[in-house]
């Protein structure tokens, strides 16, 4: 009798649900992006990508704002299926911010990335708290900036969101939710450790910053490890690449902004001047530049010359080799 109820029950529970509880069959190699941003004036969010996966969704990158996050939550809700897991191109928190508040819906969800982490928060984001925590104690950030730094500081508050369960140590094929993909590791490129994903039978990859549409990001950057990852992601079998910021690429478009971001790094080190390097980059990019958008172009590409291209030698290698003591 009691076993006939838990049977009728089941059922019950399984029709109210109805058609919300049966998703559409997962298409064999589905992937959906959830696309960043990039605005003056406002920290960016990276690409995320949803991967379809026997066990449920794999998402890689969880972005900064709340929005971002609202969006990744709610296309998960929209699939009827969980996040299975969780990848990290690189720590940079455009692209990792979302991490708690998303293993927090998915406690079960595995996160992978490098171990590059650690470095960062012991250097360059230590760094950017107190920066943070200066400017708050100063007074006379704007609001809209302000929410901006203080999630920047709940989540120093809590690293942990940023460490792998399951760090990845070199380059590998691995089954993720039941997927196979290559887990590619950059050494000394965006970062100390990027993560490039290979999607063979997709003949998808994922970037990551590594590419990066308008302006590549060098804020951690070693340009000369940077190069030669994009050599070993221009020998790979791909026909569709997703770059950390900007549109999917197709092979031609991205061998382009190969030679883009290899002219630039030639500009800056030769004796062109600044502004022609500028101008360089501009016209050699100028298929993956949005219009209205020359001006913020010209300044971030200004800065990284001055920051890490042309800056001193010593400051050119910091993010070229483990970190020195300081
Ligand atoms: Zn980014």
């Amino acid at each position: 009798m009691r076993r006939w109820a838990a049977a009728v029950m089941g059922l019950l529970t399984a029709a109210a649900s109805g058609a919300a509880a049966s998703p559409p069959p997962a298409p064999a190699h589905g992937w959906h992006l959830v696309p960043g941003s990039v605005e003056p004036n406002r920290g960016p969010d990276g690409n995320s990508i949803f991967l379809e996966a026997p066990e449920g969704l794999i998402l890689v990158d969880t972005g900064r704002h709340p929005e971002h996050r609202d969006q990744l939550l709610g296309f998960a809700r929209e699939r009827g299926r969980p996040i299975a897991a969780i990848v990290n191109t690189h720590w940079h928190l455009d692209h990792s911010t979302g991490n708690g508040e998303i293993r927090a819906a998915f406690p079960d969800a595995p996160l992978y990335a490098t171990r590059a982490i650690e470095s960062a928060l012991a250097g360059f984001l230590a760094d950017g708290r107190r920066q943070a925590e200066a400017a708050l104690a100063a007074g006379g950030v704007p609001p809209e900036r302000e929410a901006e730094i203080r999630r920047f500081l709940a989540v120093m508050a809590a690293p942990d969101t940023l460490r792998p369960t399951r760090p990845v140590r070199g380059s590998a094929e691995l089954a993720i939710a039941g997927r196979r993909l290559r887990l590619n590791v950059a050494s000394f490129a965006v970062t100390e450790g990027d993560l490039w994903i290979f999607d063979p039978a997709a003949g998808l990859l994922i970037a990551g910053d590594l590419v990066v549409a308008e302006v590549p990001f060098m804020d951690t950057a070693c340009p000369e490890g940077w190069r030669r990852a994009l050599d070993e992601i221009a020998a790979t079998p791909f026909t569709t690449l997703v770059p950390g910021h900007g549109e999917p690429m197709d092979r031609a478009a991205f061998l382009a902004w190969r030679a883009a971001f290899g002219n630039l790094l030639d500009c800056a080190a030769s004796d062109s001047s600044r502004d022609i390097c500028i101008a360089g980059w501009r016209s050699d990019a100028a298929r993956f530049q949005r219009p209205g958008r020359e001006a913020m172009i010209d300044r971030m590409t200004g800065h990284y010359i001055d920051t890490r291209l042309r800056a001193a030698p010593q400051e050119r290698a910091r993010y070229c080799g483990p970190p020195q003591e300081r």
